[in-house]
This record gives C-alpha cells, structure tokens and sequence, in this order.
C-alpha cells in the first residue's frame, strides 16, 4: 500500500526543493533485522511499513510522541547513531480528517495496527472510537485501554459521527467490512465515512456513496503522514507547510 507511493511523494519534494535524498524501498523479511539492516545501508530516515512496525518500535533507542501509546511506529529516524521512532499514520490521519468538521465519536471497522494507531489519536483529540472487528482475536489491546471494543457477535449498533474502514476488506478482493445491511444502517446514522484504503472506490465506498455521506479514500492520510515523515527525514529543517503543496503535486502523476 502506502509503500507504492511513498517514493514518488518523497522524492519529488527532495528533487523540487533541491535536497540530496533519495527514498527507495527495502524488503525486509525479518523484523528483527531492521537496526542492522537500516545502519548497514546508512540510511538517515526510513518509513516502515506492515509487518514490520512493532518491531520498529522495539528497535528504536527513544520512541517520541503518540507511537509510545499505540506501540507501533512507522517512521525511524537516525539521530546522531540513535534511532528515533515515530507514528506519523496517527497524526496524518487527524489532518485528514479536520475538513471534516467537529466530530464526537467515531466508529473504527478492524481492530489491527491502524485501528490501534486511529483509536489512540482519536481519543487524544477528544473524539471517542468505538472498535467492531471480525474477529475478537485483535481486541485486548482496545479493551486494556479502555475502549468499547466488539466483535461481530458481540456489536450492538448505535449512532457514530464518523465511520472508519480500516480492514484490508476491499483492498485486493471485493469484499465489505462487516455485513451489508448492518453496514448501511450505521451509515445512514453517521456523518461522514473514510476508508484508510487509497486509490480504489473499495465496496466500503461504494457503500457510503449510496447512503451520499461525505467521504474520503485514504489518500488524504497517506499524503498527511509523508508530509510529517518527510519533515522529520529533513531534521525539521523545512516546514511542513513548505512540504505540504509539494508532496500534494506528486498525486497528479
Ligand atoms: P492489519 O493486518 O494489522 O489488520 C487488518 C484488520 O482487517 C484486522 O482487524 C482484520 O480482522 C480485518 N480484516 C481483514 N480482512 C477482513 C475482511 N474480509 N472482513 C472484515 N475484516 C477484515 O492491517 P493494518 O491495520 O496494518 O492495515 C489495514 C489497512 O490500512 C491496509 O489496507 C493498509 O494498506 C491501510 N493503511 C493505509 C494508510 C494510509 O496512509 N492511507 C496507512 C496505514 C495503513 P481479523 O482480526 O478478524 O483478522
């Protein structure tokens, strides 16, 4: 996913602001090798993706920021030899949603690592999330913490301002979140939808363009967190609302 893009985004704020960076991709197989692989490489920043942002978390000498809550970071910088890890997805996903309006709730589909990313933003900024999984496998994190956190069996209904899909339903198969009906009943009480997924009308979307609620694909969120990922590759030394206009550009190629 976010890693088929990110080169693009990356590279052309590097390439129009005249840094000397390049973004590229590694394929890690074991999590456990990320340290040695990433100063082996000499690399200064780096973006982890799934399933590796657990143990990003444990390789990392100081984690900064919300990432301590959620236990995952997606964004590893070097510090002067120190790894420093940070989740750039939760606060990415705040920016992407503040067009949004006020909101009070939030109901948050799936219950694996954005789930736990979303939930803790959310509630930081005072937006409560409530989590329905398939599953009750992923749910004691959600539940140690104190979130209302179901499975299927376990849901009952009730009204959120906004309805998040962050389940891989819909991403490589045409499938929805949760049941159909349940699905259309909780939109038709919501304000607005977002599916975490980017580039495809998933049949989450296509569900909430029936009911014609406001909505957003994930691209929003993708650009969100590269615009802050970017700006810490950089050691803060461009702002992010210099980032921001540039990073956006690259979505037109
Ligand atoms: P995980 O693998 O950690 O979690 C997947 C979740 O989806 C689980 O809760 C799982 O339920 C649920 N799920 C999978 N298939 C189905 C299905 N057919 N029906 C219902 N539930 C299902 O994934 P992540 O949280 O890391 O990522 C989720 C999505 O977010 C991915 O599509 C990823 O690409 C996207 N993403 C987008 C970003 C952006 O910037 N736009 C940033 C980060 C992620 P169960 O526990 O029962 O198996």
């Amino acid at each position: 996913m976010s890693h088929s893009r990110s080169p693009l985004m990356h590279n052309h704020v590097f390439k129009t602001l005249e840094i000397d960076a390049c973004y590229t991709r590694t394929h890690l197989c074991d999590g456990s090798k990320l340290r040695e692989v990433f100063f082996a490489k000499a690399l200064s920043g780096a973006n982890i993706t799934v399933p590796h942002k657990e143990a990003a978390f444990d390789a990392c000498d100081e984690i900064r920021g919300i990432a301590k809550e959620i236990g995952a970071v997606n964004t590893i910088i070097n510090e002067n030899g120190r790894l420093i890890g940070y989740n750039t997805d939760a606060d990415g996903f705040v920016a992407a949603i503040a067009s949004f309006g006020p909101l009070r709730n939030a109901l948050i589909i799936g219950a694996g690592g954005t789930a736990k990313a979303l939930a803790t933003v959310l509630r930081q900024n005072k937006i409560e999330p409530v989590i329905l999984n398939r599953s009750s496998n992923r749910l004691d994190f959600f539940l140690q913490n104190g979130y209302g956190a179901y499975s299927w069996e376990t849901f009952t209904p009730n009204s959120y301002d906004l309805i998040i899909n962050t389940t891989s339903a819909g991403l490589s198969d045409d499938l929805l979140p949760l049941n159909a009906s349940l699905l259309t009943q909780l939109l038709s009480q919501a304000r607005c939808a977002i599916d975490v997924i980017y580039g495809k009308e998933t049949p989450f979307l296509r569900e909430v363009k029936k009911v014609g609620l406001p909505f957003k694909d994930g691209s929003d969120m993708l650009l969100e967190q590269g615009v802050l990922a970017n700006h810490l590759f950089m050691h803060s030394t461009v702002s992010t609302d210099t980032i921001h206009p540039i990073m956006k550009e690259s979505f037109l190629y």
